[in-house]
């Protein structure tokens, strides 16, 4: 079995208790991640996984709350892997390359700081420290940009991709079908407004990551219904899918207030019939049935 690991549940209001949207996915011989909003790349530490453990990052868009720890990330995991793990891996919509690009180049963002790490005599001694045998090349993350109905095969996993409905055309947003080595399916739906694309992308998941920004009903301004999604809107998708199991994330403090979430709950279990999670950042995602533990 594969092991799904929430890093950051939340939104891009910062809360201490939840980082940026993250996700991550052990599959095979693999370890990818999913976003990396703020604060993502300190869970995975929490976690007890180290940025060198990361082989592929996968974007669904680029809000920063899904994609400023990418710098981080790759700095960081080239900086400790002292050239004896591969580039990392990026997938994303365009244009993840120009991001990238922009962050990494000799020009880029990063440039002053690639430029000292790799060429100053102190930086040298520490990467010989480390193990490093020089010459010190910068990172080159790799990056592929995908696209509605785009198709990946991983090292044992597959990729299927659909455009969702979220804050269009200033930024494209994507969702990803993953079939795991294991044999799971795994539907990570991106932010988004209701639609026919996501429901048809989670025919059939084991388990569907879904946003919910929102409490139904008490926010019904057109500008935000058409953009993102509240209980109700993942609930109905949950159902016409035909999911296992409905993970609720993106929460915002909307969901705090104590017997809040209880309330949803209800409301959901009236439209699905299946699993529903309320997320918290550090949870392992049960791939299966869920089973209720030991009485002792
Ligand atoms: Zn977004």
């Amino acid at each position: 079995m594969s092991r799904l690991l929430l890093l950051g549940t939340g939104t891009p209001a910062p809360l201490v208790h939840r980082a940026g949207s993250s996700y991550l996915l052990q599959t095979g011989e693999q370890t990818l991640l999913i976003d990396c909003g703020p604060g993502s790349v300190r869970r995975l530490l929490e976690a007890g996984i180290q940025t060198t453990d990361i082989d592929a990052l996968l974007l669904t868009h680029l809000h920063y709350d899904h994609c400023v720890d990418y710098g981080y990330l790759a700095l960081t995991r080239w900086d400790q892997g002292i050239g004896q793990v591969d580039e990392l891996q990026v997938i994303g919509p365009a244009p993840v390359q120009h991001m990238t690009d922009r962050l990494f180049a000799t020009d880029g963002v990063y440039g002053p700081d690639l430029a000292a790490r790799t060429q100053h005599p102190g930086s040298h001694f520490i990467y010989e420290c480390r193990g490093g045998a020089m010459p010190r090349t910068p990172p080159t993350p790799v990056a592929r940009e995908v696209a509605h109905g785009d198709t990946i095969s991983g090292s044992g996993w597959r990729l299927d991709v659909a455009e969702v409905v979220h804050v269009q055309p200033q930024l494209t947003c994507l969702a990803y079908r993953i079939e795991t080595a294991e044999g799971e399916t795994i539907v990570f739906g991106g932010d988004t407004a209701p639609t026919a694309a996501l429901t048809d992308l989670s025919r059939d998941a084991d388990v569907l990551l879904h946003m919910c920004h929102f409490i139904n009903g008490a926010i019904e301004d057109p500008r935000l219904t058409s953009c993102c999604s509240g209980h109700l809107d993942a609930a109905h998708t949950a159902a016409d899918a035909g999911v296992k199991t409905l993970v609720l994330v993106h929460l915002t403090e909307m969901m705090e207030t104590p017997g809040v979430r209880e309330r949803l709950l209800g409301e959901i279990a009236q439209i699905f019939a299946g699993q529903v999670i309320f997320s918290e950042d550090l949870l392992d995602v049960p791939l299966g049935q869920i089973a209720t533990k030991q009485i002792r």
